[in-house]
């Protein structure tokens, strides 16, 4: 292995890969340091079995026991082959009481491809006034509902540059990954063209959300999804053949073993692994960055055998996912307090970690009454998506401070396993207890839950930008230590008052919808996610070292090089001042394809 590099990139997920394959095609020589394993779909293993399981979060081996000094201490859990294991290497979440939580909550997926392996695919742009909150939030006359001190309008902030600036990268993103969906009646410009493969016809259990969402007046389309229904020439990846049914329903949460659903590894690194200008190391993690005043000299990682082992780039890109870039940053500042601290801490400003986002989301579920039910194996995990709620004079009306898209989940208890999956659990550190723990199900009880529920559940969500709130921070716990004796990050979060307000009318939206289109059995609705329990960050990690012109309000420049460095770049989630109205990482692909131009002019 040499020891120097055009390019250093760290992660391998949606901030990563995009960089690494347009400059690695550029002939740049890239090293891509990724923590997890490489796991192959079924096309690409000698064996022809994928790594993959069908349920990455349900693990083999043996029950464990949470050991560390934290409040749920004690607590039984099993780890999965995509997450770290809790007692090695946890987030901690503060709780509202002030005591502390040990979770795997917003790790996305520790593997080559990242969380791109186990998303949903959903694949949203923003909208251009996601860009610009800022701007809308301080026009005359603006009023919010659950802001009595005029908090929003202080904290809201527009992006560095608008939607235009992004829209070729857009494009690009969405013909290099492999998106299927349908523009029509998408509140976004499409200047660059339409590059979408075609959508799957649609599961008829969506008929329900479609005819409720007609019903409303509101618009829809097709939702994007990061999965091929065709060829797909950019990767060399072939769609389902005729005959073939795509069976990529269980897209949310599972690993794809055919390679349909477009992973950063099938889309972008695959088509570049056998550069010779470029070398992917799974199972090396990254440990600590040093510097040499402004230049990052050293990249000090683990081999997989555990090895202390150092590397350096010209550039180096950090793409770790939000909260572990964040930790990366701030535990390279804690070895180095006299040269590497002040200047990713900018001599104190509090920026590095602040303004942490998920974002503001829930929905209404219920159950498609009896004797309806459906196979929801051969359509993918969602159908339709409306950004009616993104309209300028809805958010006047609702005296909300930004939009949001709405689509529906056909997934929902897809299978006795997913059933299973959910039943019982409060976050996806309990998510594995499923019937495990439930005595009651049994016999006939079981029969009768798995009757009432199996292929009837369908569910509306929506995805909405939630308040930067300078509080909602990652820091590196003060006392709980990973397996290498290194600090764990520390997630300290909660909602602003107008959060739990546009979640509380939004939730009411999606409960409409399923009003209106005429399912009527154990509807409930709300912001799913309460203080304290349920998926605290939902997968989506976003913020903490955001982007901006003014660096005293921001941790790195427009173009995602951090302030006081000349050759460091941060490209996950972690850029975003705000989180948008949709799933975020499309938006990230995007930005990284914007941050690739900017290099292959400077390296
Ligand atoms: C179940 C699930 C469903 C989701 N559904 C959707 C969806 O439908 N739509 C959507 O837009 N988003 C979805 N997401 C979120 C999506 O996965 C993330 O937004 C996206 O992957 C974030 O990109 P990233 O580059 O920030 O991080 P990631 O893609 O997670 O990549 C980070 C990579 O860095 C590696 N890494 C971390 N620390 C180190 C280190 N120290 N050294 C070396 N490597 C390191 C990690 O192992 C990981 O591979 C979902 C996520 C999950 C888990």
């Amino acid at each position: 292995m040499q020891n120097e590099y055009d390019l250093v990139i760290i992660g391998s997920g949606a901030g990563g890969a995009p960089i690494a394959h347009e400059l690695a095609r550029k002939g740049k020589s890239v090293l891509m340091l990724e923590k997890g394993p490489l796991i192959l779909p079924q096309y690409q293993a000698t064996t022809g079995v994928s790594g993959f399981r069908r349920d990455e979060a349900l693990s083999t081996g043996a029950e464990k026991i949470l050991r560390l000094d934290v409040a749920n201490k004690g607590m039984p859990y099993y780890s999965s082959h995509v997450e770290p294991d809790l007692n090695d290497e946890p987030h901690i979440y503060r709780r509202a009481d002030g005591s502390d939580d040990a979770t795997i909550e917003g790790y996305t997926a520790q593997v080559v491809g990242g969380g791109t392996q186990l998303y949903g695919g959903v694949s949203l742009r923003f909208t251009p006034r996601d860009l610009t909150l800022a701007q809308w939030n301080n026009r005359p006359g603006a009023a919010l509902d659950g802001d009595p001190n005029d908090e929003v309008r202080r904290a809201a902030r527009d992006w560095p540059f608008p939607y235009a600036t992004l829209e070729p990268y857009y494009a690009k993103a969405e013909t290099l990954v492999g998106i299927n969906g349908e523009v029509a009646n998408q509140r976004k410009p499409f200047t660059s063209g339409d590059k979408y493969q075609k959508p799957l016809a649609y599961n008829p259990i969506s008929e329900h959300v479609k005819a409720g969402m007609d019903a409303l007046g509101m618009p829809h389309y097709r939702t994007p999804l990061a999965v091929i229904t065709e060829d797909h020439a950019p990767s060399g990846r072939k769609g389902p053949q005729p005959g073939e049914a795509a069976k990529t329903a269980y897209v949310n949460r599972y690993g794809d073993p055919m390679g349909f659903k477009s992973s950063t590894w099938v889309s972008l690194l695959s088509p570049i692994k056998d550069l010779p200008n470029f070398t992917l190391l799974p199972n090396c993690t990254v440990t600590h960055l040093s510097s040499d005043g402004a230049r990052i000299a050293r990249v000090h990682f683990l081999a997989p055998d555990g090895t202390p082992r150092e590397v350096s780039g010209r550039t180096v890109i950090v793409a770790c996912s939000a909260i572990e870039s964040v930790r990366l940053l701030k535990l390279s500042a804690d070895i180095d307090r006299t040269g590497f601290a002040p200047r990713i801490n900018q001599d104190g400003n509090g920026m590095l970690g602040a303004y942490f986002l998920t974002h503001c989301f829930g929905g209404a579920s219920a159950l498609v009454s009896s004797p309806e039910r459906y196979d929801k194996s051969e359509t993918l995990d969602s159908d339709f998506a409306s950004d009616f709620c993104h309209a300028d004079e809805f958010l006047a009306a609702q005296r909300i401070w930004a939009g949001a898209v709405i689509y529906n989940n056909t997934s929902d208890r897809a299978l006795p396993l997913a059933l299973a999956r959910n039943y019982g659990s409060r976050d996806l550190d309990t998510i594995w207890q499923g019937f495990n723990q439930a005595t009651e199900l049994v016999s006939d009880a079981l029969d009768a839950f798995l009757d009432h529920s199996f292929g009837r559940g369908l569910s509306i969500t929506f995805m909405a930008n939630q308040v930067p709130v300078k509080s909602n921070r990652i820091e590196l716990h003060p006392s709980v230590k990973d397996k290498w004796g290194r600090p764990v990050a520390y997630i300290i979060k909660d909602y602003h008052s107008h959060d739990v307000a546009l979640m509380n009318k939004l939730s009411g939206v999606c409960r409409d919808i399923l009003v209106r289109g005429g399912v009527t059995v154990d509807i409930g609705s709300g912001a799913v996610f309460g203080k304290d329990e349920l998926a605290r960050c939902a997968n989506h990690i976003l913020g903490g070292a955001r982007f901006g012109t003014d660096r005293t309000d921001s941790v790195l420049d427009p173009d995602c090089r951090a302030w006081g460095f000349d050759n460091l770049y941060v490209t996950d989630g972690c850029f975003m001042p705000t989180s948008g109205g949709a799933n975020p990482t499309l938006t990230i692909q995007a930005n990284s394809f914007r941050v690739a131009d900017i290099l292959a002019s400077r390296i």
